[in-house]
């Protein structure tokens, strides 16, 4: 089989917001796999703001992307050829596979997904990575208990809805901050949250999250950090607890720039807990939050939104439209069916 393919490497390192310059689109022949390989062709590509973090050099819970090199990311897709008993032509499956419309890969690097259990795209967002954040980020950390008052900043995206809808099954009280009404009429209409707030139209953000939370803030699920959490962090019970998943609002801006210490009197004077954490950490628990995600799906007590963009040229501008705010819930690049 001789075919094109498509790629986006990382050409630059982008200081501050990345821009044309930071990608690079290439076409090379696809490869021919070898024993054991299987080529697949894309059909969604997952874009994270994690991917920002690999943009830059230095050390993490996870490598930088290499220059010159395809950027990788969570990717369902086809088997279109295979050299490996253990998949045939038509297969679905999900890995972290390159920006590219076609992976030539080991079999360990993928693994099989079921439409028939749940749509293909789900296997990136509800209950696929950002799903599993959500889970393991609040039952594990945040911990709510029935009546408390949890709140979650980026609450209309792929991580805070879930993270919303899973503390309302578990009997809290739900706030949601978010960045258009659009979104939190979305979260309370439509997904339960009990409350939402506007951040970017909110004249004094402190008051408003306060008015919605006469409780006080048991949990605090952080996706955002900067000003928004600020404002949370002044209404904390005692022993709240903070699951720091995200700091998107810092993700553009130099590096050290997220750190505010005006947050420690706050947490010694409640005796709050706060924690970061990566889905790495629960790798060897990732069964457990599957299985929970799928039932509360399959019983109707989670909804999902997704922001679906078309065209794989279109990956840099729906990463980059993750830091504007575009996306309600999972944002995902669909390659279209003449992109072959
Ligand atoms: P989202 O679907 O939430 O998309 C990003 C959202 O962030 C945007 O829609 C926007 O919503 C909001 N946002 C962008 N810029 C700012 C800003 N300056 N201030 C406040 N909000 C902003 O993405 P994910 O759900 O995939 O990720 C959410 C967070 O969780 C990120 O910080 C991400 O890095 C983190 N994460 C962490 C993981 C872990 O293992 N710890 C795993 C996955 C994600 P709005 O319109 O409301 O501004």
């Amino acid at each position: 089989m001789h075919m094109m393919n498509k790629m986006i490497t990382l050409r630059s390192r982008p200081q501050g917001w990345p821009t044309n310059e930071t990608f690079e689109f290439k076409e090379t022949p696809v490869k021919q796999p070898e024993a054991g390989q299987i080529v697949v062709r894309s059909l969604y590509f997952s874009v994270d703001p994690y991917m920002r973090g690999r943009m830059n050099e230095g050390k993490s819970y996870i490598p930088p992307y290499k220059l010159g090199e395809a950027i990788v990311g969570g990717v369902v897709g086809e088997v279109i050829e295979s050299r490996s008993d253990k998949f045939s032509p038509g297969d679905k499956v999900m890995g972290y596979l390159g920006w590219k419309l076609y992976n030539v890969v080991d079999i360990a690097e993928v693994r099989p997904i079921d439409e028939k259990i749940a749509p293909l795209s789900a296997y990136l967002g509800v209950i696929g990575m950002t799903g599993l954040t959500a889970y393991f980020g609040l039952m594990d950390i945040g911990k709510p208990k029935a009546g408390e008052t949890v709140v979650v900043s980026g609450a209309a995206g792929a991580v805070g809805s879930i993270v919303g809808q899973i503390a309302k099954i578990q009997g809290a009280r739900v706030v949601g901050i978010a960045g258009s009404d659009e979104k939190t009429k979305l979260l309370t209409d439509k997904l339960g949250f009990d409350a939402a707030v506007n951040y970017k139209t909110s004249p004094d953000l402190k008051a408003a999250i306060a008015q919605a939370c006469p409780d006080g803030v048991d949990v605090y699920f952080d996706n955002v950090g900067g000003d928004v959490t600020d404002a949370v962090m002044s209404l904390l019970n005692d022993y709240a607890r903070i699951p720091l998943c995200g700091a998107i609002s810092s993700y553009n801006k130099e590096i050290g720039t997220d750190l505010r210490p005006s947050i420690l009197t706050q947490l010694i004077k409640t005796r709050s807990m706060i924690k970061g954490f990566v889905l790495s950490d629960y790798s060897d628990r990732l069964e457990e939050g599957a299985q929970h995600l799928g039932k509360w799906l399959s019983e109707g007590k989670l909804n999902y939104e997704e922001t679906i963009i078309d065209g794989f040229d279109q990956i840099p501008e729906a990463f980059l439209q993750l830091f504007k705010g575009t996306n309600v819930g999972k944002m995902l690049v669909r390659v279209t069916p003449d992109e072959k």
